[in-house]
């Protein structure tokens, strides 16, 4: 039986990871492939527990496993450790590249039910169907980093090489030819020597890809491209930094960042988790949007698993929660009908009867 790995980590993500399970649990049920669930500790609760925000044997389960749930990890508690031991820092970012996982999907599709969820308007979101591929395990954020002491300074290094330029390029123009054909390379070639490399080997990477065509944005231009008319973009490819700030300002086309899932895969291995962080705003209050957990599980069963007619079920699902009228505090409107995180989980398992 696949083996998942379920890491909740800290704040919200000990109570949408539940829900996400739950609804895997549901859709499987009585079908061929069973999954089992392991549990282990990232994060702040690492910390706490074990001393450190990766224990070994967290990654050492994470490589046995055949797909790695998370929640999100860190929060206040532990801001102020030393950088390596943050739970971000010495959590999060190892254990993506302890496996290995360069490319990390952000689907971000607006539903017809959503529309008026948005912070801008009908006529500018209703067509968004766009795909974030972000650079996972090099650029700005695994660059050497620290602090120099004459004069007083601060550093991080932004460096890819080629083969992690190559790959991850060449994943978003399969990804392109399987849509709508369009890749947008968003870098900051007009400045920085690293995106100029990435240009350069983003051009050689397209002659093998000529049904896809290939623009250059630069990364503040795209920013304001995707509050500005986001349903221009097919699928986005870019460094890790940029990703991360972009697909968060593309979160809010949907009207919550609690709507975007993701899964970050090297091959078929993959750890799935929710585009947002732990939330410790909200935490503990059953009141945090578990859907993008539990997309994020349906992610894994279409990436790791190969099973789309049950990822489908539960995409289908959550549409049908919402069509509904039913809504977490983040999205909810006039008229719509609040459900906690555990009673939201809840609706999706009926829906999926
Ligand atoms: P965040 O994504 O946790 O929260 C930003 C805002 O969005 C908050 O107001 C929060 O309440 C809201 N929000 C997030 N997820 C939500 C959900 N599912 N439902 C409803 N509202 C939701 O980002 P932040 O506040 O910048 O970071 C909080 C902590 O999370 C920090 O310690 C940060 O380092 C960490 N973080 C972790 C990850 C990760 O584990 N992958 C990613 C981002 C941030």
């Amino acid at each position: 039986m696949p083996k998942v790995l379920v890491l909740p980590g800290d704040g919200i993500g000990l109570e949408i990871t539940p829900e996400a399970v739950k609804v895997l649990e549901a859709v499987l049920k009585g079908r061929p492939t069973q999954l089992s669930f392991e549990y282990g500790l990232i994060g702040g609760a690492a910390i706490d527990a074990a001393g450190k925000a990766l224990p070994d044997e967290t990654l050492a389960a994470a490589k046995a496993a055949d797909a790695v749930l998370m929640g999100s990890v860190g929060g206040p508690k532990w801001d102020n450790l030393p950088a390596p031991q943050r739970p971000e820092l010495g959590g999060l970012l190892p254990i993506r590249k302890g496996l290995g996982l360069f490319a990390n999907i952000r689907p971000i599709k607006m539903l017809p039910m959503l529309v008026d969820s948005s912070t801008l308007r009908t006529e500018v979101v209703e067509n968004v169907d766009l795909v974030v591929l972000r650079e996972l395990t090099g650029g700005l954020y695994f660059g050497e980093k620290g602090r120099g002491t004459n004069p007083k300074s601060a550093f991080d290094t932004l460096v890819y090489t080629e083969e992690e330029i190559r790959r991850i390029v060449e994943l978003g123009f399969q990804m392109a030819s399987k849509r709508r054909g369009r890749l947008c390379s968003v870098d900051k070639a007009n400045v920085l020597e690293s995106s100029r490399f990435w240009r350069e080997i983003t051009i050689e990477v397209a002659k093998g890809f000529p049904e896809v065509e290939l623009s250059h944005m630069y990364v503040d231009n795209a920013a304001m491209q995707l509050v500005r008319w986001p349903a221009q973009f097919d699928v986005i490819v870019t460094e890790n930094m940029f990703g991360d700030i972009l697909t968060d300002l593309a979160s809010m086309l949907l009207g919550s960042i609690g709507m975007i899932p993701s899964a970050s895969l090297n091959g078929s291995k993959g750890l799935y988790e929710p585009s947002h962080g732990s939330a410790p705003d909200i935490a503990g209050q059953n009141i945090a949007n578990p859907l993008a957990t539990i997309l994020s599980g349906a992610l894994m069963l279409r990436y790791s698993f190969g099973l789309e007619e049950e990822a489908q079920m539960i995409e289908r699902a959550v549409e049908r929660v919402l069509q509904e009228g039913y809504r977490t505090p983040d999205l909810a409107k006039p008229g719509d009908t609040v459900l906690g995180t555990r009673e939201m989980g809840n609706a999706v398992v009926e829906a999926l009867k």
